[in-house]
Protein backbone atom coordinates (compact mmCIF):
# COMPACT_ATOMS: atom_id res chain seq x y z
CA UNK A 1 0.00 0.00 0.00
CA UNK A 2 1.38 3.43 -0.80
CA UNK A 3 0.88 6.10 1.55
CA UNK A 4 -1.66 7.84 -1.05
CA UNK A 5 -3.80 5.02 -0.38
CA UNK A 6 -2.98 4.63 3.06
CA UNK A 7 -3.94 8.53 3.84
CA UNK A 8 -6.80 7.65 1.27
CA UNK A 9 -7.98 5.35 3.65
CA UNK A 10 -7.16 7.06 6.72
CA UNK A 11 -9.38 10.13 5.49
CA UNK A 12 -12.17 8.14 4.40
CA UNK A 13 -12.36 5.90 7.96
CA UNK A 14 -15.95 6.47 9.03
CA UNK A 15 -16.69 9.15 6.45
CA UNK A 16 -18.35 8.88 3.32
CA UNK A 17 -16.37 8.29 0.20
CA UNK A 18 -14.66 11.33 -1.15
CA UNK A 19 -12.41 12.09 -3.39
CA UNK A 20 -8.86 13.19 -1.77
CA UNK A 21 -8.46 15.97 -3.42
CA UNK A 22 -11.45 17.58 -1.92
CA UNK A 23 -10.49 16.26 1.59
CA UNK A 24 -9.22 18.82 3.85
CA UNK A 25 -7.42 18.40 7.00
CA UNK A 26 -10.03 19.01 8.92
CA UNK A 27 -11.59 15.38 8.07
CA UNK A 28 -8.72 13.79 9.84
CA UNK A 29 -10.55 13.01 12.85
CA UNK A 30 -9.79 12.77 16.88
CA UNK A 31 -6.86 10.56 18.32
CA UNK A 32 -7.42 6.78 18.71
CA UNK A 33 -5.80 6.72 22.23
CA UNK A 34 -6.85 10.55 23.20
CA UNK A 35 -10.48 11.18 21.89
CA UNK A 36 -10.17 14.67 22.90
CA UNK A 37 -7.47 15.55 21.08
CA UNK A 38 -7.64 16.10 17.38
CA UNK A 39 -5.00 14.09 14.72
CA UNK A 40 -1.97 15.80 13.61
CA UNK A 41 0.50 13.79 12.43
CA UNK A 42 1.05 10.82 10.44
CA UNK A 43 3.37 8.14 10.81
CA UNK A 44 5.07 7.16 7.21
CA UNK A 45 5.40 3.45 8.45
CA UNK A 46 2.41 1.97 10.18
CA UNK A 47 -0.11 4.58 7.66
CA UNK A 48 -1.77 5.60 11.24
CA UNK A 49 -2.49 9.41 12.47
CA UNK A 50 -1.64 10.95 15.89
CA UNK A 51 -2.42 13.49 17.88
CA UNK A 52 0.50 15.72 19.64
CA UNK A 53 0.57 13.90 22.96
CA UNK A 54 0.91 10.57 21.06
CA UNK A 55 3.69 12.72 18.81
CA UNK A 56 5.57 13.67 21.70
CA UNK A 57 5.62 10.08 23.32
CA UNK A 58 6.94 9.18 20.42
CA UNK A 59 9.78 11.83 20.16
CA UNK A 60 10.83 10.80 23.54
CA UNK A 61 11.15 7.08 22.81
CA UNK A 62 8.30 6.87 25.39
CA UNK A 63 6.33 4.74 22.02
CA UNK A 64 7.91 2.28 20.12
CA UNK A 65 8.65 4.24 16.88
CA UNK A 66 11.02 4.29 14.41
CA UNK A 67 12.25 8.25 14.55
CA UNK A 68 11.71 10.22 11.30
CA UNK A 69 8.67 8.43 10.21
CA UNK A 70 6.35 11.35 11.68
CA UNK A 71 5.13 13.71 9.59
CA UNK A 72 2.26 16.35 10.42
CA UNK A 73 -1.43 15.15 8.61
CA UNK A 74 -0.70 18.64 6.33
CA UNK A 75 2.48 17.81 4.60
CA UNK A 76 0.96 13.56 4.38
CA UNK A 77 -2.01 15.30 3.04
CA UNK A 78 -0.09 17.45 0.23
CA UNK A 79 2.13 14.62 -0.68
CA UNK A 80 -1.07 12.10 -0.77
CA UNK A 81 -2.61 14.93 -3.27
CA UNK A 82 0.67 15.83 -5.70
CA UNK A 83 1.22 11.88 -5.69
CA UNK A 84 -2.49 11.04 -6.76
CA UNK A 85 -2.34 14.41 -9.26
CA UNK A 86 1.21 12.87 -10.56
CA UNK A 87 -0.28 9.52 -10.97
CA UNK A 88 -3.44 11.09 -12.72
CA UNK A 89 -1.19 13.21 -15.13
CA UNK A 90 0.90 9.74 -15.65
CA UNK A 91 -2.24 7.91 -16.58
CA UNK A 92 -3.27 10.66 -18.70
CA UNK A 93 -0.11 10.79 -19.83
CA UNK A 94 -0.27 6.80 -20.75
CA UNK A 95 -3.75 7.40 -22.33
CA UNK A 96 -2.74 10.12 -24.93
CA UNK A 97 0.35 7.63 -25.90
CA UNK A 98 -2.25 4.94 -26.75
CA UNK A 99 -4.27 7.45 -28.42
CA UNK A 100 -1.63 8.72 -30.36
CA UNK A 101 -0.47 5.04 -31.41
CA UNK A 102 -3.64 3.86 -31.77
CA UNK A 103 -4.45 6.87 -34.36
CA UNK A 104 -1.07 5.88 -35.89
CA UNK A 105 -1.91 2.20 -36.57
CA UNK A 106 -5.56 3.30 -38.25
CA UNK A 107 -3.23 5.17 -40.39
CA UNK A 108 -1.29 2.96 -41.39
CA UNK A 109 -4.14 0.45 -41.93
CA UNK A 110 -5.56 3.36 -44.04
CA UNK A 111 -2.02 3.49 -45.87
CA UNK A 112 -2.25 -0.52 -46.50
CA UNK A 113 -6.14 -0.87 -47.93
CA UNK A 114 -5.24 2.51 -49.77
CA UNK A 115 -1.94 0.57 -51.50
CA UNK A 116 -4.13 -2.60 -51.86
CA UNK A 117 -6.87 -1.00 -53.84
CA UNK A 118 -4.09 0.67 -55.67
CA UNK A 119 -1.94 -3.12 -56.95
CA UNK A 120 -5.67 -4.37 -57.47
CA UNK A 121 -7.14 -1.44 -59.53
CA UNK A 122 -3.28 -1.57 -61.37
CA UNK A 123 -4.10 -5.95 -61.81
CA UNK A 124 -7.47 -5.56 -63.09
CA UNK A 125 -6.32 -3.07 -65.78
CA UNK A 126 -3.35 -5.70 -66.57
CA UNK A 127 -6.06 -8.48 -67.11
CA UNK A 128 -8.53 -6.22 -69.08
CA UNK A 129 -5.97 -4.83 -71.67
CA UNK A 130 -4.35 -8.79 -71.93
CA UNK A 131 -7.89 -9.89 -72.74
CA UNK A 132 -8.73 -6.80 -75.35
CA UNK A 133 -5.38 -8.15 -76.98
CA UNK A 134 -6.03 -11.53 -76.88
CA UNK A 135 -9.66 -10.47 -78.30
CA UNK A 136 -8.02 -8.36 -80.93
CA UNK A 137 -5.26 -11.28 -81.86
CA UNK A 138 -8.63 -13.74 -82.24
CA UNK A 139 -10.62 -11.52 -84.59
CA UNK A 140 -7.68 -10.74 -86.59
CA UNK A 141 -7.32 -14.09 -87.19
CA UNK A 142 -10.89 -14.36 -88.56
CA UNK A 143 -10.81 -11.65 -90.13
CA UNK A 144 -7.55 -12.82 -92.08
CA UNK A 145 -9.09 -16.31 -92.60
CA UNK A 146 -12.37 -14.99 -93.94
CA UNK A 147 -9.78 -12.92 -96.56
CA UNK A 148 -8.11 -15.92 -97.71
CA UNK A 149 -11.51 -17.59 -98.41
CA UNK A 150 -12.78 -14.23 -100.08
CA UNK A 151 -9.35 -14.24 -102.13
CA UNK A 152 -9.95 -17.80 -103.17
CA UNK A 153 -13.19 -17.52 -103.79
CA UNK A 154 -12.49 -14.63 -106.20
CA UNK A 155 -9.69 -16.86 -107.79
CA UNK A 156 -12.15 -19.38 -108.59
CA UNK A 157 -14.73 -17.07 -109.78
CA UNK A 158 -12.12 -15.55 -112.14
CA UNK A 159 -11.07 -18.94 -113.27
CA UNK A 160 -14.67 -20.04 -114.06
CA UNK A 161 -14.75 -16.94 -116.00
CA UNK A 162 -11.73 -17.81 -117.76
CA UNK A 163 -12.67 -21.13 -118.71
CA UNK A 164 -16.46 -19.52 -119.90
CA UNK A 165 -14.78 -17.47 -122.30
CA UNK A 166 -12.70 -19.93 -124.17
CA UNK A 167 -15.89 -22.11 -124.18
ZN1 LIG B 1 -2.91 10.64 20.79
Amino acid sequence: MNSATALWKLVNHKHKRVLIKDASPARFGMCEQHPHKENEYYDKLTSKAHCSICAIAMAQGQVNSEKGNLITLEHAYKQAKSQTQQQTDDISERRKTMIKNEMERIQADIQTIKTQAQNAQERISEIVEEALKELFKKVQVKINALKADRLELARQFGEIRFMNDYL
